[in-house]
């Protein structure tokens, strides 16, 4: 990167990455009958700037009465060509796949699902969560793979809590639990098959702190809880998603009085087409035919 207006001799000031826009989230809408989510943003936007994330549904805190016999979710279904990344931050859920992956999140823990050439699965609260009931939430955030990616096998990470570094910040501000890519000399335990960052960021109320990141990352912010104010300047409150411009290195956030949950998310953007259709996301309009017509022939396999 050269920029020829500046002095020379001078060390250039890191830039600032630059709000692009912030959005507000639509009203919840239920997927099955158990994750009451926001959809932050998804790959149907007109503008698809959060390249390489795909989509982000947000199911906020809520009170679930027991179910016991019963648990609340969504029966078997199939995803092709990306990946979903289910991230527990209160109850728990239980999960059943295709290529032999499975098991049970609770909160803190992490599920990272290659859909890859494809998966049928399941997603439910978990058997012992439908008994007791209680406080449920959750964000699923679906990350694509690239076009050369997309035919990978299917695979399934589950991420406990205690495998995520938690990383305090500077006075104190907050913390950020790396479940992907790298803070202070810090890798979190995803494996990704691009550079990004899945970050789960705490600030403390009225706290601010200066993130660097990459000038080659495209940066969303989703806010989860409370308020922020950014480099700043515009505030944005708990279920607004903020998009930046590309190019810039620095972010300044300052909690509002209640503090903050931020999901940071930046990553190399793949600049590829991206056509996606219900669970699938592909590159053109007929992979997603072939993506049909595999899965109803019984290519993505089934649940035992
Ligand atoms: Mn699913």
């Amino acid at each position: 990167m050269s920029n020829t207006s500046q002095p020379n001799k001078e060390a250039p000031q890191p830039l600032l990455k630059e709000v692009a826009g912030i959005y507000t989230a639509p009203p919840a809408h239920w997927v099955g009958n158990g994750f009451h989510v926001r959809s932050m943003f998804s790959y149907a936007d007109a503008f698809q700037g959060s390249d390489p994330f795909v989509l982000l549904d947000y199911a906020a805190e809520e009170q679930f009465s027991p179910n016991p016999g019963a648990p609340r979710g969504v029966g078997p279904h199939p995803h092709k060509g990306f990946e979903t990344v289910t991230i527990a931050y209160q109850g728990e859920v239980a999960h059943r796949d295709s290529s032999g992956g499975g098991g049970t999140i609770q909160t803190g823990d992490v599920q990272w699902m290659t859909a890859g050439r494809g998966i049928v699965h399941d997603e439910f609260h978990s058997r012992e969560f439908s008994e007791k009931g209680g406080l449920f939430e959750m964000v699923q955030l679906w990350v694509n793979l690239p076009a050369k990616d997309k035919e990978t096998p299917a695979a399934y990470q589950p991420i406990r809590k205690e495998e995520i570094p938690v990383l305090v910040l500077p006075d104190d501000a907050g913390s950020v639990r790396l479940i992907a890519g790298s803070y202070q000399g810090e890798q979190g335990p995803a494996k990704t098959f691009t550079e990004m960052n899945v970050w789960d960021v705490v600030l403390h109320a009225n706290a601010s702190t200066v993130f660097t990141l990459p000038a080659t990352h495209n940066l969303s912010l989703a806010i989860l809880r409370g308020e922020v104010r950014i480099n700043e300047g515009e505030n944005a409150q708990a279920g607004a998603l903020v998009r930046f411009q590309m190019g810039g290195e620095t972010l300044e956030l300052q909690a509002g009085e209640n503090g903050a949950t931020i999901l940071l998310l930046s990553g190399v953007p793949l600049n590829e087409p991206v056509v996606g259709y219900g669970p699938f996301v592909m590159n053109s309009m007929d992979e997603i035919r072939q993506a049909f017509a595999d899965y109803e022939r019984g290519k993505f396999g089934n649940l035992a």
